[in-house]
């Protein structure tokens, strides 16, 4: 039975003659398990021509998917946290917060930026999931209300892509005070007719839920994207019942009327400039008339 057995011994291959295949050059669907290079899934705006699976992608990813010829002027962008609680868990908090902007090359959760899509200013606001879960601490929440100032000063609508473990628990009230704080600065938003659009991506979850990411002109989402407040499986064990099929996706909750529509990332950019300029027009009579009405 020789030919199940290697005859030849000894076959050396010299190192250089050897074939490898570059780490990174094939992108597997979590979901389906198609196959197709990293470029064409860029190109895909990393998301699954199959399936329809929308990858989790960063604020670097979104601002070039938005933004005319990827042009900003990014916000605030050296705002960085500080440790009120002297907070320790494996790590201190600011050996966290430190190794993970080297690892991230970000300094926080959210990066804000005013710039042009289609032509249209929009001022967005767009949270990073590697940089600790997301997390919603005081700084994600400054720079939001600060954007959403520029925003307001500006008249600019403002668009939020929320992406979010919720509430950082290192930071413990201080996070819990910026649902507050940019709710409140939502209302102002609201109050002089500048348009807000929230987009939920995956995964959309605590404080962040509960707060900014619901409050939208329109709340959208992406396709397959989690949304919830807490858990499923801390929902079961309070209410003891077990959950439905799909709960928490997007779908589901836009059936139970929570959002206004889902959106592929690829037709992301053309729905949000049809939005915002239906936002406008119909904002424009209203604040003529509140001017009138004031005289
Ligand atoms: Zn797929």
């Amino acid at each position: 039975m020789a030919w199940f057995k290697r005859v030849e011994k000894g076959i050396v291959t010299p190192t250089e003659h050897k074939k490898e295949t570059p780490d990174g050059l094939w992108h597997k669907c979590p979901e389906c398990k198609t196959v197709i290079s990293t470029a064409e899934h860029r190109q895909q705006l990393f998301t699954c021509a199959k399936c329809n699976h929308h990858d989790r992608i960063n604020s670097q990813e979104y601002f070039e998917v938005l933004f005319d010829g990827n042009e900003f002027e990014e916000l605030d962008e050296n705002l960085s946290s500080s440790d009120p609680l002297n907070f320790v868990d494996t790590k201190a908090y600011p050996d966290r917060i430190v190794a993970t902007q080297r690892k991230t090359h970000l300094k926080d959760a959210v990066r804000t930026a005013h710039g042009k899509i289609n032509g249209l200013d929009l001022v967005v606001a767009c949270m990073d999931f590697n940089f600790i879960g997301g997390s919603m601490g005081s700084v994600v929440g400054e720079k939001i209300s600060r954007a959403i100032d520029y925003a307001r000063t500006h008249r600019i609508p403002f668009l939020m892509i929320s992406k979010s473990g919720g509430a950082r628990m290192m930071e413990a009230g201080y996070s819990l005070m910026q649902m507050a704080k940019t709710s409140a600065k939502l209302a102002l938003l609201s109050e002089e007719a500048i348009p807000y659009i929230s987009l939920l991506t995956d995964p959309t979850t605590g404080g962040v839920t509960a707060s900014f990411a619901m409050l939208g002109d329109f709340n959208i989402s992406e396709p397959g994207a989690l949304i919830g407040f807490a858990g499923p499986r801390v929902i079961k064990e309070t209410i003891g019942k077990d959950l439905p099929k799909g709960f928490q996706s997007a779908e589901f909750v836009l059936e139970h009327g929570f959002l206004d529509f889902i959106v592929h990332r690829k037709e992301l950019k053309e729905r949000l400039t049809n939005l915002i300029t239906m936002l406008q027009a119909e904002n424009q009579p209203k604040a003529s008339a509140r001017k009138t009405a004031a005289k």
